[in-house]
């Protein structure tokens, strides 16, 4: 694990032993959304999925996770994080979280500790499965298809699929793109997600 040395008397309560060897994803912030915590199964997943040594080299202790957010989910996060704090009620928040091969579905609870100094979350697997083939494009010319006249694509920020350019309605699991990231992406959210996801 790591841990912030002021943190670590925020959590003294919970044993702090068994949250680094608890298998699920535990991380501990401030309120302001700044990295204090992270357990062993929090580096394991990022080892498993190829963001290693990456995430724990961009992604250290004082680091604001929302950083890692693109818009608009920064700004939602930044509103669940104040308002966990402020009510001392927790939070619960479904979120995709796919690799270029499998669909995922996480569930998140976010509890404030300590009378709001810090926030404590723990990350719960719900789905894992392959992803379906219909939701690949079929011999489509990828560049062509979701690239606007201004050279952009834009990706849905929550379950990184793709906008199509020449139907905006369609968004497309393009496993290439999501391997590698592509140059020239905008984000944002696609209508599924923000009904599903973020109807806030
Ligand atoms: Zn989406």
């Amino acid at each position: 694990m790591k841990c912030d040395e002021r943190f670590m008397n925020l959590i003294d309560v919970f044993d702090p032993g068994k949250l680094d060897a608890d298998p699920s994803t535990i991380s501990g912030l401030w309120p302001d959304g700044r990295l204090a915590f992270m357990n062993q199964a929090w580096f394991d997943f990022a080892a498993a999925n190829g963001g290693e040594p990456d995430i724990s080299t961009r992604f250290g202790l004082g680091v604001s996770v929302l950083t890692a957010c693109p818009p608009p989910l920064d700004e939602y996060y930044r509103v669940l994080y104040r308002r966990v704090i402020e009510t001392s009620q927790p939070a619960d928040h479904d979120y995709e979280c796919s690799s270029p091969d499998a669909y995922r579905l996480y569930h998140e609870r976010i509890h404030s500790i300590a009378g709001g100094q810090g926030l404590m979350i723990i990350h719960s697997l719900v789905v894992e499965r392959p992803h379906d083939p219909r939701e690949r494009p079929a011999n489509v010319p990828i560049d062509s298809v979701y690239r606007g006249s201004q050279g952009l694509a834009k990706q849905c920020g929550h379950c990184r699929r793709f906008q199509r350019h020449d139907y905006p309605l369609q968004w497309d699991w393009i496993p290439d793109w999501v391997r590698n990231p592509p140059h020239l992406v905008s984000h944002g959210l696609c209508e599924f997600c923000l009904r599903i996801y973020y109807p806030a």
